[in-house]
């Protein structure tokens, strides 16, 4: 029979499995395990509702047998098994976000040592057969189909696929163990002790009885009389037999149905990193284990990195549901606010009614209030986190600070109470993250307004006008660089009774009955040149005034009304036709020397001031981050002044 050829990918994943040099060989009896068991759920879930199943509950199994002699490991399970095109589709490539994030790390490169390591912490599945087997064969019969196939492979040259015989439906992997060389003793993998510890130590939570034929001794007596011993009765011959009893292995508790005194947060994190794909340590784990109105239990993790996919559409939130120890959905949306929705995890619960359809279970009454109690609980979760470990914390907060945010903005600020604290801004004074509390807190007692100013990064936020004003007063402002966060202070409107003012605003109230004297004076004087600044900007701006916001710079561009330069540029990325405006402000330094020139200019060359009027609603728009609407008209007007 031709061989078919595995496609590129999974050729370079085989091609390191079968020379792996990688120390955890051990890890694909777990693989093949944790393989065999999401096979049984699935099974076991069709059961709950279609008899024509025929088995319950406890008769689901996972079998390991080992042949010592023939150097052959089976694995069976009576799962839901795979077809002809699953075998092909599923055994054939390898195209699973798991393994392809992995594939990403070696593509391009040989599997260097180091690399070779990542193996343990992905779920390299199936093909890790191939580190400890010369040749891999599977035969399955899928729940279903009155045929079973056969699948087999020796590796890197491809793999066959016939028709085979199979009483039940269910899937046997069968392992020819590798010879030991010098440096391997492959053989480890055929003895029962060692096949025990390996299931005691990576597969004991499978919730299926994982089971293994051990041989064990008994004394038994004869129908022979001893005559040696002393005395003239003698006694019956008692003899040592063998015989073979099936034990389960594995204490099938699942991890997050265990006591804290049993399984240490370490446990937690091993299992999470192995379930999720996940390098890195989650940065909390948090155990729920509920008695009141309704009982469950729960494994929450909070990760460290946001997934490659995590601000996509692609990106499924969701907690694993079980009920009884019947996984019925890989991703219950409904136990996870959106604002959350980085939360990965399990919620195991008895009370949820199992013949509920999965629409059913959308408005199911335990349900909800499981998912309210759990937003509660990460929402304390992650401001514990933010008291005890901050570091921790801002590392989370770099992965998810954003989807606090959209929660904040989502439903109309509806969660924003439950969210406010614990946004992240960076403090302008500080040189870094704080709370909006940590500000207030530190307001000295004439500052009125939480402040900030946004832009596209820190030290551009912290170089502009408008802000020297506040500065100078030694307020703290919030720099403010993700493209949500004033539609975020919008919707905060104020945090402790302050309201958040942006250094934009065109009013920011931080002049003196005095200042605000001179400035309505110098106005009155100027009138005539602020109107004429306006005239010769054709529209542009609004309004043109004297400002004491500036100290060293000559202007600044403001806006008043509800739409801010911010969000304009926003406005302007985004598809649509009508796309607001905001009402701009050209505000001036009276105190600076290009003020004395055009107050000059409009003086003696009205031509010459309206080029200078351009010229610094020109700078402003720079200073700003808008673009020049002309680039090159607005280099001939300064090559015009020069001359
Ligand atoms: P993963 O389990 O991470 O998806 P694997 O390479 O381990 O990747 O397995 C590939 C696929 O083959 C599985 O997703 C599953 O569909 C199928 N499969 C593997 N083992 C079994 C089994 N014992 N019974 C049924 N299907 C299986």
């Amino acid at each position: 029979m031709a061989k078919k050829q595995f496609k590129a990918e999974s050729k370079k994943l085989l091609d390191m499995m079968i020379h792996s040099v990688y120390t955890h060989k051990e890890i694909f009896l777990r693989e093949i395990i944790s393989n065999a068991s999401d096979a049984v759920d699935k099974l076991c879930y069709i059961s709950l509702t279609d008899n024509k199943v025929g088995m319950s509950r406890s008769d689901f199994f996972i079998k390991i047998t080992p042949d010592e002699e023939n150097r052959i490991l089976t694995i069976t399970d009576n799962g839901i098994g795979m077809t002809n095109e699953d075998l092909e589709s599923n055994l054939g490539v390898i195209a699973r976000s798991g393994s392809m994030d992995f594939k990403n790390d070696i593509d391009g490169k040989k599997a260097k040592k180091k690399d070779i390591d990542i193996i343990g912490q992905f779920g390299v599945g199936f093909y890790s057969a191939f580190m400890v087997s010369d040749e891999v064969t599977v035969i399955s019969r899928a729940y279903g189909a009155d045929k079973a196939y056969q699948w087999q492979s020796n590796g890197a040259d491809g793999y066959t696929i016939k028709e085979a015989e199979r009483e039940t439906v269910g899937t046997s992997i069968i392992l020819k163990i590798k010879p030991d060389t010098e440096d391997e003793k492959y053989s480890e993998f055929l003895e029962t002790y060692r096949l025990r510890g390996l299931i005691k130590k990576y597969s004991d939570y499978i919730r299926y009885p994982i089971k293994m034929d051990i041989e064990k001794s008994r004394s038994v007596e004869t129908d022979e009389i001893d005559d040696t011993v002393d005395g003239e009765k003698g006694e019956k011959v008692t003899k040592q037999e063998s015989y073979i009893e099936e034990e389960t292995i594995n204490s099938m508790v699942p991890i997050w149905q265990r006591t804290k005194k049993e399984v240490s947060d370490e446990d937690c994190i091993a299992f999470y990193k192995e379930k999720y794909y996940d390098q890195e340590d989650p940065v909390k784990v948090i155990r729920i284990s509920a008695e009141g109105q309704v009982m469950y239990k729960a494994m929450l993790f909070i990760p460290a990195k946001a997934p490659y996919d995590f601000y996509t559409r692609e990106f499924k939130k969701g907690l694993q549901l079980y009920s009884n120890g019947v996984m019925i959905m890989e991703r219950c949306e409904d136990l996870l606010p959106d604002h959350f929705r980085f939360v990965m995890g399990i919620v195991d619960s008895r009370d949820l009614s199992l013949n509920l359809s999965r629409e059913l279970l959308q408005h199911d009454r335990q349900l909800k209030i499981i998912a309210n109690y759990m937003e509660k609980r990460i929402r304390d979760e992650l401001g514990k986190l933010l008291e005890t470990d901050r570091e921790k914390y801002e590392k989370f907060y770099v992965a998810f600070g954003r989807q606090l945010k959209y929660g904040v903005l989502a439903d109309y600020g509806m969660h924003k109470g439950l969210l406010e604290n614990l946004l992240l801004f960076h403090s302008s004074k500080e040189g870094k993250l704080i709370t909006l509390k940590e500000y207030v807190d530190a307001m000295p007692e004439e500052q009125k307004n939480i402040y900030y100013a946004c832009g596209e990064t820190i030290a551009k936020i912290n170089a502009l006008p408008q802000a020297e004003q506040v500065k100078e007063k030694g307020f703290d402002m919030l720099c403010l660089t993700d493209e949500e966060d004033e539609f975020v202070t919008n919707i905060l409107r104020e945090y402790e009774g302050k309201s958040f003012l942006s250094v934009n605003e065109a009013d920011l109230g931080l002049e003196t009955e005095e200042e605000k004297k001179e400035i309505e004076k110098q106005s009155e004087d100027d009138k005539e040149l602020l109107d004429f600044v306006k005239d010769a900007l054709k529209g542009e701006v609004t309004e043109v005034k004297i400002s004491h916001k500036l100290k060293t710079h000559a202007v600044c561009l403001a806006s008043t009304g509800g739409v801010s330069l911010e969000m304009e540029k926003y406005f302007d990325m985004m598809p649509g036709e009508e796309k607001p405006k905001a009402e701009r402000v050209l505000e001036l330094n009276a105190a600076h020397s290009s003020f004395a020139a055009l107050k000059n200019a409009f003086d003696s060359d009205k031509d010459k001031a309206a080029k200078y009027a351009e010229v610094l609603y020109s700078q402003a728009l720079l200073i700003a981050g808008l673009p020049v609407e002309d680039p090159a008209y607005y280099t001939e007007l300064i090559s015009s002044l020069l001359v």
